[in-house]
């Protein structure tokens, strides 16, 4: 067992400020959760980048302010600046559910006990440090500030909001991944150039006076969007502002953003290139002791750092570029991916804990299959402008090579401490669908799903197909749900080969924009065709920066600007639910009313058959999945669909509307059809 001391952390109180022998801090940290010095948790990423710099870094977490504010200001002033974050999550995430509900949890803090973090914590906290030490810079990083660095819609408080350095009152922000910025940010500092002439690095955002003189960088053009004031008044005009901001969030040359907010200007530089492989691997290779801080020794668990505590983050960036979803905004559509000797590393130091019991629960990323995978010529993607590589069609510039990280997986498996490593972060199930993946090699698709099934999964594969509707999925970014049915017939061939018994388990998402409820009952009733049994549902959050929440607010797409509707009533909402739960006995006679008034009787029949023998009509069960194999389901029903619907209705689908459903329950394994047959 090894013994830690506590400065093996970073300093989080005066005490420990001394015992490291500081007079003086450079750069003191604020973050809305609490410490946990692991490579997953950002505030301690940063913290530990900065020590890389050569600088004293202490870090006050979740810092009261219902009290004196006495935590602000215990450390004292920094030399060079204040950091703050509002944590892994935005808080208002962190700290309310989808209905708006105040959570009873809080998973980034001891105990899981809330009331640890304030709303809109950035803002809070660098308003007290800025109220306190108006001459020291503030700098706010972190999803939280990543995602509102621009005009955007405010779910919780159901309002537009200016850029978080408006309501923040910071000096610059840094978006995204905050490593290469900070390098830059340091290297000026150190060398005596003020915080306040820093307005060129890329990757941030500070304002400009109006009639300032903007600095010039040769290679960047410069882009003006619409005023913060010109959205405020009309949405469509807010709708049109965000493709520039996708667009130019995940170009590899993009350009510099300006918006005007009151009398002042907000200027957004390009990002930074993707990281290389050394950058990353550098990040991930610093002292973390992998643990919280000893100061929550007597406060329980933290239950994020429990679920993660024994995982590997293996790359970073996703270009899935899904509507709802807004990793690529924050962390980029390009993979930075880390090398085999520096995950093998970090393999070692988690079989080194004291509570390893040779289990990893995860080696991953945003999602667990785009390790390594990058365009084949640079230049064509050095160009590109689109917000998804994989989406509509998977681009033929992509490499989806899924050899070198089956060959990961297997090099992790060889560590003499490893007994099994699981992938527990979201499988892309269309990339291994050759039908989809067209490019690709099918045999290495098939053996990459076969080392996951075989190798690195406990009794369920989860993947997120997300919707059946194709008009609603293409909204979404995602393809057709008929790969979902082609990936299952994948996982059920290999399942008997090799005698596993394994369950997928399919997700969903409800009340997405361009959702409406016969989707949902499509939805429902295509689910049960496949014998699946949904048991939870998820409904779409609109966070900021995203396609789907531009659409909620606005009611616009914003790449066509064309009228798309979103359910957003309470009562709206649970009734798409409802179909989910098609087999409660309290939903039965609204679900019978609604589609008979819809003239939706096929769906009805699917649903609730008259003799209500889903479960006990075995036999005819087994005679229709005979049917549905050759002829889809979600043809039969399109057919029916369309002769039922209107052509205006038909268009109004033609959006977006997105419905996320979690299913536990599943009677389709091989195993539960010879249970059914028998
Ligand atoms: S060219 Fe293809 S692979 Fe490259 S960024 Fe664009 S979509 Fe992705």
């Amino acid at each position: 067992m090894r013994i830690r001391r506590v400065s093996d952390w970073l300093p989080t109180t005066n005490k420990e400020v001394k015992l490291r022998g500081w007079e003086e801090l450079d750069v003191i940290l604020f973050s809305g959760d609490a410490y946990v010095d692991h490579p997953s948790f950002g505030p301690a990423v940063i913290g530990r980048i900065l020590e890389s710099y050569g600088l004293r870094v202490a870090i006050v977490p979740q810092p009261s302010v219902n009290d004196n504010l006495q935590d602000f200001e215990k450390l004292g002033k920094p030399r060079l600046f204040f950091g703050v974050t509002g944590g892994c999550m935005d808080p208002m995430v962190s700290n309310y559910t989808a209905s708006k509900r105040r959570r009873d949890k809080d998973a980034y803090t001891p105990n899981g006990d809330k009331g640890f973090r304030p709303d809109y914590a950035t803002s809070v906290y660098s308003k007290i440090l800025k109220d306190k030490f108006p001459d020291t810079p503030v700098l706010i990083g972190g999803i939280e500030a990543s995602l509102r660095r621009v005009t955007h819609y405010d779910y919780w408080s159901d309002k537009l909001l200016p850029t978080i350095l408006e309501t923040s009152k910071a000096d610059m922000l840094v978006y995204g991944m905050g490593e290469q910025p900070l390098r830059e940010i340091v290297e000026l500092l150190q060398k005596g150039v003020p915080f306040s002439s820093l307005k060129t690095i890329k990757q941030t955002a500070v304002f400009v006076e109006e009639g300032e003189n903007v600095p010039k960088n040769k290679n960047w053009q410069d882009i003006e969007i619409n005023s913060h004031e010109a959205c405020l008044k009309d949405k469509k005009t807010f709708a049109s502002n965000f493709k520039v901001i996708e667009q130019e969030s995940n170009k590899l040359y993009a350009r510099r953003i300006f918006q005007k907010v009151g009398d002042k200007k907000l200027m957004i530089n390009p990002p930074y290139p993707t990281m290389t492989e050394k950058e990353i691997d550098g990040s991930f290779d610093l002292p973390f002791t992998r643990l919280p801080h000893p100061k929550y020794n007597k406060r329980g668990p933290i239950p994020a750092f429990e679920m993660i505590k024994f995982s590997i983050n293996i790359h970073r960036g996703c270009f899935g570029g899904c509507s709802f979803c807004t990793i690529s905004a924050h962390q980029g559509k390009f993979i930075a991916s880390r090398s085999k000797e520096s995950v093998l590393k970090e393999v070692d130091q988690v079989a080194e804990m004291d509570d390893f019991k040779g289990y990893l629960s995860d080696i991953g990323g945003p999602s667990a299959n785009m390790y390594k995978m990058q365009g084949k010529i640079q230049s064509i993607c050095d160009k590109c402008v689109a917000p998804s590589c994989i989406s509509p069609v998977i681009c033929s510039n992509l490499d989806t090579s899924h050899k070198p990280l089956t060959e990961l997986y297997q090099a992790v498996d060889k560590h003499p401490k490893i007994k099994k490593s699981f992938i527990g972060s979201g499988i892309r199930h269309d990339m291994l669908v050759p039908e989809f993946n067209k490019n690709a090699d099918p045999k290495e698709l098939d053996a990459y799903t076969e080392e996951v099934m075989t190798n690195h999964i406990s009794g369920r594969l989860k993947v997120a197909p997300e919707h059946t509707s194709d008009p609603v999925l293409k909204l979404m970014r995602k393809p057709s749900f008929k790969y979902f049915h082609m990936f299952k017939d994948r996982f059920d061939r290999i399942n008997i080969k090799k005698r596993l018994k394994l369950q997928l388990i399919p997700y969903f998402i409800s009340n997405h924009p361009a959702c409406e409820k016969e989707d949902m009952a499509n939805l429902a009733a295509e689910t049960k065709d496949m014998g699946f049994q949904l048991e939870q549902v998820q409904g779409f959050t609109p966070t900021p920066m995203t396609v789907a929440t531009v659409i909620y607010y606005s009611g616009y797409h914003p790449y066509t600007l064309k009228p798309t509707k979103t359910p957003k009533t309470a009562k709206e909402k649970e009734e798409q639910h409802r179909f989910f739960f098609w087999y409660k006995k309290e939903n039965k006679d609204w679900i019978r009313n609604t589609l008979n008034k819809v003239g939706r009787q096929d769906l009805l029949k699917v649903l609730l058959p008259e003799n209500n023998s889903w479960k006990k009509n075995k036999n005819a069960s087994e005679a229709k999945n005979t049917f549905d194999d050759a002829v889809p389901f979600n043809q039969r029903k399109n057919k029916n669909y369309r002769a039922s619907k209107s052509s205006t209705k038909e268009d109004r689908n033609n959006g977006n509307s997105k419905t996320e459903t979690k299913e536990t329950k599943k009677y389709s394994t091989p195993k539960n059809k010879r249970r059914r047959r028998r």
